[in-house]
């Protein structure tokens, strides 16, 4: 399916985007022409589409390394789902199944293969590439070569061994996220990058929201923003593993769908806990840093810091987590004292790393304590927190930029008594009509003023309240209600799965008592921003279909569409096959396989709306 593609129809037709990010194209082109690159993108900015064009362009086969096996399962996992014919060879693979990737390699069915940089100098591996048409090999997570990055890994120096011995160099790029100048030339050094085309996209990630809070206690804070964001996934960074496992015990019996990873549980527990945040059974991940290195899920709309990790490159990587498929999204990190000296002291105790001699490991335990020191500034900080991670990579930046928690205060307590009324006395309207109470969900559809069936059977539109709060969206409502319930005035009943009243509720129905929620600013829902009323439940409709699909094959739910394309999908509302393949991340495969199921719901869903 790919012959005869030029990069542009390969972008539109295989991944469904209309148009290259910043930067991309040009490093597609270098390689294409034969050069050495060097991709300096932040995370989420598409560099795996620099090194995947030119692969499926490029004759032969090319190689990706890569450093966790996750990361390699799920793009392998990805570009099939795209058709693309890839592979990849790790440790999780039987000597039985490595073999078989070899003979498909020998006749040529591969046109990418990913590898863990440890197999590079197996004997078996070796004389293989041999016998490759190897024309390209991109070094994913590339800081990872460099002693002076915060993610030295030894065995990727093998690379440089490897391209030595084969017998044609080929085209070599390197890629990553997080790197000073100095980890920079680094990489182009051992690498050996031959004047690399470089790319000059700096490491913004304009849609993420940054901030610092200095709670008097986590916990309590850690509640409050969870429950102004029911349903999201996010991914909730511990410093140790005890605190993951107290963490996450408070959040089950809260009644959150979490889980948790940390190198203390068995390989097992691990991998299942993994996938079931990835394929959004379990929405919420607490993890220590052990988690996430090789997470590609495009969905994850915060990542909160407990913990103060022990450096900025650190928490730029964790926190960049958040907010892949572009979609606004929130990185807050939770500060108190005690961190630092934790910090602190983990970097005085980390082990003694074998390859490197005293003289290197004093200098390296010197670096770690400056970047703590960096790290601590960014909490401490009044200025713009992007201001301050872009000066630390080293890169202009405006003085202010509008969209963290320094520049318009975010967290702001608002006034909702007057919602607070509105939501309270319609819990009570209807129960008063039904004799029984009822869901969140049924709540905020009357407030909405919703035609939905069960609404009209039940009459619900007659009554007082319906539709007073129909200009909200249904995340803002929800996070309203949720918050009543944690105030107290609502109280849920989660067998029955309905909100009933409580006494203190007639504090503020009657009395006049004021109710006060902390939101942010800036960052509501993405769907709050870009999308209202009919969009937004349209959107709501479409996501419920992905994840029966996705259910049903067995992948994640954003691997059969991101966010961002149901957020287009649901603005652009195509009707035909043609306007489908119109929507950003819809290319010819998917379409093939869902532009069917889809058009069917969104014809469904406007009847449901007009009738
Ligand atoms: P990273 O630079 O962190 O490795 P990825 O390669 O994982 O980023 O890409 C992040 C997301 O951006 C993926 O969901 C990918 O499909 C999407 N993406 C990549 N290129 C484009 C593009 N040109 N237009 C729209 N989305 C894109
Ligand atoms: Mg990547
Ligand atoms: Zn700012």
């Amino acid at each position: 399916m790919v012959k005869n593609m030029d990069k542009i129809q390969l972008l539109q037709r295989i991944f469904g985007y209309s148009q290259f990010r910043p930067g991309q194209e040009m490093l597609i082109d270098g390689i294409l022409a034969g050069k050495d690159a060097f991709g300096i993108m932040p995370t989420g900015g598409g560099k795996s589409m620099c090194y995947q064009i030119p692969a499926l362009l490029l004759p032969g086969i090319s190689l990706v390394v890569s450093p966790l096996i996750s990361l390699m399962r799920d793009q392998v996992m990805a570009l099939k789902a795209a058709g693309v014919p890839a592979a990849y060879i790790n440790s999780s693979l039987s000597y039985a199944q490595i073999q078989a990737v070899y003979r498909n390699m020998l006749a040529g069915k591969y046109k990418i293969v990913y590898v863990a940089p440890e197999r590079l100098d197996t004997d078996g591996f070796g004389t293989l590439a041999e016998r490759l048409p190897i024309s390209f090999v991109a070094v994913d997570e590339a800081h990872c070569i460099s002693q002076w990055g915060q993610d030295f890994r030894p065995s990727y120096l093998r690379i440089v061994q490897f391209i030595a011995g084969l017998r044609r160099r080929p085209i070599v790029a390197a890629f990553t996220a997080t790197a000073t100048k100095q980890v920079q030339e680094d990489i182009k050094r051992i690498l050996d990058l031959r004047n690399p085309v470089q790319t000059v996209t700096g490491f913004d990630r304009p849609n993420l929201c940054f901030s610092v809070l200095h709670p008097e206690l986590k916990d309590r804070e850690l509640k409050q923003l969870l429950s102004a964001r029911n349903g999201k996934s996010g991914i909730i960074y511990c410093s140790t593993r005890k605190k993951v496992e107290s963490v996450c015990q408070m959040l089950n019996e809260l009644g959150y769908p979490a889980t948790r990873y940390h190198a203390g549980l068995e390989e097992q527990e691990r991998t299942s806990n993994q996938e079931d945040f990835l394929f959004d059974r379990k929405t919420i991940m607490v993890a220590t840093n052990a988690f996430g290195m090789g997470i590609d899920k495009s969905n994850v709309s915060f990542v909160i810091h407990y913990n103060m990790p022990k450096s900025l490159e650190a928490y730029y990587q964790e926190a960049g987590r958040a907010g892949r498929d572009g979609s606004q999204a929130d990185c807050i990190l939770l500060f108190s004292g005690t961190d630092v000296s934790t910090a602190h002291f983990l970097i005085q105790n980390s082990g003694e790393n074998e390859d490197l001699d005293p003289v290197q490991q004093e200098i390296i335990r010197k670096q770690d304590l400056a970047r703590l020191d960096a790290m601590v500034g960014y909490c401490k900080t009044k200025t713009c927190l992007r201001g301050y991670i872009l000066e630390y990579f080293g890169q202009k930046h405006p003085q202010m930029c509008g969209n963290c928690g320094n520049c318009n205060g975010n967290f702001q307590e608002v006034d909702i008594t007057q919602q607070s009324q509105m939501i309270l006395s319609c819990v009570k309207r209807i129960y008063d009509k039904l004799g029984h109470w009822v869901g969140i969900d049924l709540i905020a559809k009357i407030l909405r003023g919703s035609r939905d069936k069960r609404v009209l059977d039940l009459h619900l539109d007659d009554l007082s309240t319906y539709g007073l709060l129909k200009n909200r969206t249904r995340s803002d409502l929800h996070a309203m209600i949720d918050h009543l319930e944690a105030e107290g005035y609502l109280q849920a009943d989660r067998e029955h799965q309905t909100m009933q009243l409580t006494a203190l509720a007639s504090e503020v129905l009657y009395r006049g008592k004021k109710v006060a929620m902390k939101i942010e600013s800036e960052t509501e829902d993405t769907s709050a921003i870009s999308l209202a009323g009919q969009e937004a439940e349209l959107f709501d409709v479409l996501k419920e279909l992905r994840g029966k699909l996705a259910k049903e094959a067995g992948v994640p739910a954003y691997v059969v569409f991101s966010n961002a394309t149901l957020t287009d999908m649901a603005k652009k509302c195509p009707r035909t096959r043609w306007e489908f393949k119109q929507v950003s991340g819809v290319g010819e495969l998917k379409a093939s396989w869902y532009s069917q199921a889809f058009l069917e719901q969104i014809n469904r869903f406007l009847e449901g709306e007009t009738e």
